[in-house]
C-alpha cells in the first residue's frame, strides 16, 4: 500500500507530518499518510492546471482508451482494493467487493461517454450566419470525498471529469485515504499522464480553503455533510466556480397496504442496513399503512434477527462496525430521544464492543412519531424507526416534510398509486419497489438541501462541460 501524496505523477510527502489510519474493527493502526496543507494544495492545482492543456486537447478516443485501461486494472485488483477498504472503513467483504464493481462501473461508463460529447447546430435568423454549439471541459476540478464509499465517491467524480477533458485534484476523507491512493496507483499504471489525477491527503479545511480561493479551480465537486457543503458553496462564490454537491438525506420508505410485504422487507434490509446504515440514501424513516402494520412488524423483526454483525473480513457478516465513537454516540442519542417520546424497541437496541471495534445491533424502533430526532436528522446508523399512517395524502405530506430531498422509496403493487407517489415525492431519486437504486448509468442527486447537480449517466458528464455558442458569419 503506497502511503504518500500523488501529485504531478510523483509520490511525495515523506517529509511532512503524518496522520494515522485506524481499522474501525480493531482500532489497530494500519498506516499513516502525509498531512498535506496549503503548499501541497497549491502544488496539486499547479500540476492539474498544467496538465489540463494537453489532456483537454487529446482526442476523445484516447482519453477513452486510458480510462478503459484504468478500468481493466481496477477490475484485476478488485480483491485487493476491497480488502484495503474493509481495513480502513469496516464494511463487510461482499459489500466492499460490490463497491469496487460499482465504482469501476463509473470508469467504464464514462470511458464510453467520452466519445459521445455531442454539439448542436441551430437554424440561424440570417442567411449569412450559422449557429454552432460546442461542449468544452470546464477546466480543472477539485473533488472532496467522504469515508462511507471510499472508492465510488472518487470514480463517480473523476470518471466523468477525465472523460470530459478536465483534470482533477482529489482530497479523500481522513478516515479512508488508502483506497484513494490505490486507485491513483492504478491510474498511473494505466498510463494516465502526470498531473491529470492528483490525490492529496491532509488538513480538510486548509486544503478546501486553498482550492476555493484559487481561480484556476473551475469546479468543486463534493460529497459529504450538508454543513460542509454549504460552506463550500459560499466559498465557491468568490471566484464563481461551478459546483456539484451531494449532501445529506433523510429517506422515507413508504409501504402501502397493497405492497408485496416480503419484497418490501427484503429491499428494506438492504436499504437500511447496508454499510451499517452509513450511507446518504439509507432509509431513515419507515412509514407503514396502518392496516398491515402488525404483519409488517412481525416479518421485519424476523428478517432483522437473521442479520449478523462483526468484522467485515469474516465470512457471512452483514453489518460491520460503525466508523468511530461519535457515530455510536449519535445513534444512542437518537434512540434515547425516541424512547423518551414513546418509541419502543422491537429488536436490537444496543451497542457493543468486540476486539475494540464498536458495533450497533441492527435495531427496529416501533411507534415512531415525527417529532423524534431520528425522524428528522440523519442517524447514520442501523436504526429503522417505523411509523404508522392512514392515507396516501397524509404519507406524501409527512414524507416531504423535510429539508432534505435525496432518496425516497415506495412499495405498492398498484401501478397508479406508485406513479402518483413517485411524482409527488420531492426527492431526486425514487425507488419504486426497489431499495437499491444506485447504478452508474442513472442520474444520482438530491433536491432541496440534499444538493445540487447529478452524478452518473449522461447527465453526470454535463456537470464537467461548458456550453459554448459560436456565431459564425459567412
Ligand atoms: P462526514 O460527516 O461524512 O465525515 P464531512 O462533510 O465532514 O462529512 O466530510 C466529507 C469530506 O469533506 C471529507 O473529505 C472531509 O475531510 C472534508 N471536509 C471536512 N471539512 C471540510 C472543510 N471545512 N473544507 C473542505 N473539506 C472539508
Amino acid at each position: 500500500m503506497i502511503q504518500k501524496i500523488y501529485m504531478n505523477g510523483k509520490w511525495q510527502g515523506e517529509d511532512l507530518d503524518h496522520f494515522e489510519i485506524v481499522n474501525p474493527a480493531t482500532k489497530q493502526v494500519i498506516g499513516a499518510v502525509p498531512k498535506g496543507g496549503k503548499n501541497e494544495a497549491e502544488q496539486a492545482v499547479e500540476a492539474a492546471h498544467t496538465a489540463f492543456d494537453s489532456w483537454s486537447k487529446l482526442p476523445a478516443q484516447e482519453r477513452s482508451r486510458l480510462l478503459a485501461a484504468w478500468h481493466q486494472l481496477i477490475e484485476e485488483n478488485k480483491e485487493e482494493i476491497g480488502k484495503i477498504m474493509i481495513l480502513e472503513q469496516g464494511k463487510p467483504l461482499q459489500e466492499a467487493i460490490g463497491e469496487v464493481s460499482y465504482a469501476n462501473g463509473f470508469i467504464s461508463w464514462y470511458a464510453e461517454e467520452a466519445k459521445r460529447i455531442y454539439g448542436e447546430t441551430i437554424p440561424a435568423s440570417h442567411t449569412n450566419k450559422r449557429i454552432f454549439v460546442q461542449k468544452q471541459p470546464v477546466g480543472m476540478v477539485a473533488a472532496i470525498t467522504p469515508w462511507n464509499f471510499p472508492a465510488a465517491m472518487i470514480t463517480r467524480k473523476v470518471g466523468p471529469a477525465l472523460a470530459a477533458g478536465c483534470t482533477a485534484v482529489v482530497k479523500p476523507a481522513e478516515e479512508t485515504p488508502l483506497t484513494a491512493l490505490k486507485l491513483a496507483e492504478l491510474a498511473e499504471e494505466a498510463g494516465i499522464p502526470a498531473g491529470v489525477v492528483n490525490v492529496i491527503t491532509g488538513a480538510p479545511q486548509e486544503i478546501g480553503e486553498t482550492w476555493l480561493q484559487d481561480e484556476r479551480v473551475r469546479k468543486i465537486t463534493f460529497t459529504g455533510s450538508t454543513e460542509v457543503g454549504k460552506r463550500l458553496m459560499e466559498g465557491a462564490a468568490q471566484t464563481v466556480k461551478k459546483i456539484s454537491l451531494e449532501l445529506g438525506g433523510h429517506a422515507p420508505f413508504i409501504v402501502m397496504e397493497d405492497a408485496d410485504i416480503d419484497k418490501a422487507i427484503d429491499q428494506l434490509i438492504g436499504s437500511k442496513f447496508r454499510n451499517a446504515g452509513q450511507t446518504c440514501i439509507c432509509t431513515n424513516r419507515v412509514y407503514v399503512q396502518e392496516s398491515i402494520l402488525e404483519t409488517f412488524h412481525e416479518k421485519f423483526k424476523a428478517a432483522v434477527q437473521k442479520l449478523t454483525t462483526g468484522n467485515g473480513l469474516e465470512e457471512n457478516v452483514d453489518l460491520g462496525p460503525l466508523i468511530n465513537e461519535q457515530a455510536i454516540e449519535k445513534v444512542q442519542k437518537h434512540l434515547d430521544d425516541a424512547i423518551s417520546k414513546g418509541g419502543r424497541i422491537l429488536s436490537g437496541g444496543n451497542s457493543f464492543e468486540k476486539n475494540k471495534g464498536l458495533y450497533f445491533e441492527p435495531t427496529i424502533l416501533s411507534e415512531a412519531t415525527d417529532d423524534m430526532l431520528c425522524m428528522n436528522e440523519e442517524t447514520f446508523g442501523p436504526v429503522a424507526p417505523v411509523a404508522a399512517f392512514q392515507t396516501e395524502e397524509e404519507v406524501i405530506q409527512r414524507a416531504n416534510n423535510s429539508p432534505y430531498g435525496l432518496a425516497a422509496y415506495v412499495f405498492s403493487e398498484n401501478i397508479g398509486r406508485a406513479v402518483r407517489l413517485s411524482e409527488a415525492l420531492e426527492y431526486g431519486i425514487v425507488g419504486v419497489n426497489d431499495g437499491l437504486p444506485s447504478v452508474p448509468q442513472a442520474p444520482f442527486g438530491g433536491m432541496k438541501e440534499s444538493g445540487i447537480g447529478r452524478e452518473g449517466g449522461h447527465h453526470g458528464i454535463e456537470e464537467y462541460l461548458e456550453v459554448k455558442y459560436i456565431s459564425l458569419g459567412i
